[in-house]
C-alpha cells in the first residue's frame, strides 16, 4: 500500500499545475481590468465624436457655400429679367424705375458674391482642419482596436491554456488515491485567500514554502517524522518532501 508520504512528489506536480492555473487566471483578470485598454477605448470614443463633429462642420460649410451660390444666381436672374424689360422699352418713368431696380440688385449681387467668397474660404478652412486632424483621430481609433484585438487574442490563448491545465489537473488529482491527503492539500492551498504553497521540498534545513531555516531542534524533529506521518513545516504548516 502506498503511504501518504509517497504521494507527496505527485502532489508537488499537482501544485505546479495549480500554480500555473492561478497565474493564467490572474493574468486574465489583469487583462480584463486593464486601465491601458480602457484609456485607449476612451480616447477612441472621443476621436469618433470629434470626427463626427468635423464631418458635420464640413457639411454645414458646404451647405452655406451652396446657399450663397443660390442667392447670387437668384439675384442675377432678377437682374437679367429687369435688363430684358429695360431693353423692351417703355415710358421714361418706367425705364428709370427699372434702371434703379437693376442698380439696387447689382449692389445686392456684389454683397452676395462677397458672402459667397467668404463661405468658400470658410469651407476650405474647415476641410483643411479636418484633413489635419483626421490622421490623428484614425490613429487613436486604430491604436485602440489593436490593443483590444491583442488583449482578446491573449485572453483566448489563456482560456485554451486554462482548459488544458484544468484537464491535466484533473488527471493528476485522480491519480492520487489518498483522498484525505488531497483534502489536506486543498485546505492548505486555499487557506488565507488561497494560492498558498501547500507542499514543498525541505532542503539544506530550509522550508521550500516559507523559506524558514529550521532550528536544529525543529530540524531534528522534522527529520524524525515517522514514515506513516507527513513531515510538516513548524512555521507555515506546508507538507515537506524530505
Ligand atoms: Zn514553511
Amino acid at each position: 500500500m502506498t503511504t501518504s508520504r509517497s504521494s507527496l512528489p505527485a502532489l508537488l506536480e499537482l501544485q505546479a499545475v495549480d500554480s500555473r492555473l492561478l497565474t493564467r487566471l490572474a493574468r486574465a483578470k489583469e487583462l480584463q481590468t486593464s486601465e491601458h485598454v480602457a484609456a485607449l477605448m476612451a480616447r477612441r470614443t472621443q476621436a469618433i465624436a470629434a470626427a463626427r463633429e468635423l464631418d458635420a462642420a464640413v457639411g454645414q460649410a458646404q451647405d452655406a457655400v451652396q446657399q450663397a451660390e443660390a442667392t447670387v444666381v437668384e439675384i442675377q436672374t432678377r437682374i437679367d429679367r429687369d435688363t430684358e424689360r429695360l431693353n423692351a422699352g417703355g415710358t421714361s418713368k418706367d425705364l428709370m424705375g427699372i434702371q434703379h431696380q437693376i442698380e439696387t440688385l447689382t449692389a445686392q449681387r456684389e454683397r452676395a458674391e462677397e458672402a459667397q467668397l467668404q463661405a468658400m474660404d470658410h469651407a476650405e478652412e474647415v476641410a483643411a482642419d479636418r484633413e489635419r486632424k483626421q490622421p490623428l483621430l484614425r490613429a487613436a481609433d486604430a491604436e485602440a482596436r489593436a490593443a483590444v484585438a491583442e488583449r482578446d487574442a491573449e485572453l483566448a490563448r489563456l482560456k485554451e491554456e486554462h482548459a488544458r491545465l484544468t484537464a491535466e489537473r484533473d488527471r493528476r488529482a485522480s491519480a492520487i488515491t489518498d483522498s484525505p491527503l488531497l483534502r489536506r492539500y486543498d485546505r492548505l492551498r486555499n487557506a488565507r485567500g488561497g494560492g498558498r504553497i501547500a507542499v514543498a521540498r525541505y532542503e539544506n534545513g530550509t522550508c521550500g514554502a516559507c523559506g524558514t531555516r529550521l532550528s536544529p531542534a525543529d530540524a531534528a524533529a522534522l527529520e524524525a517524522t515517522p514514515d506513516t506521518a507527513i513531515p510538516q513545516c513548524p512555521e507555515c504548516s506546508a507538507m515537506l518532501v524530505l
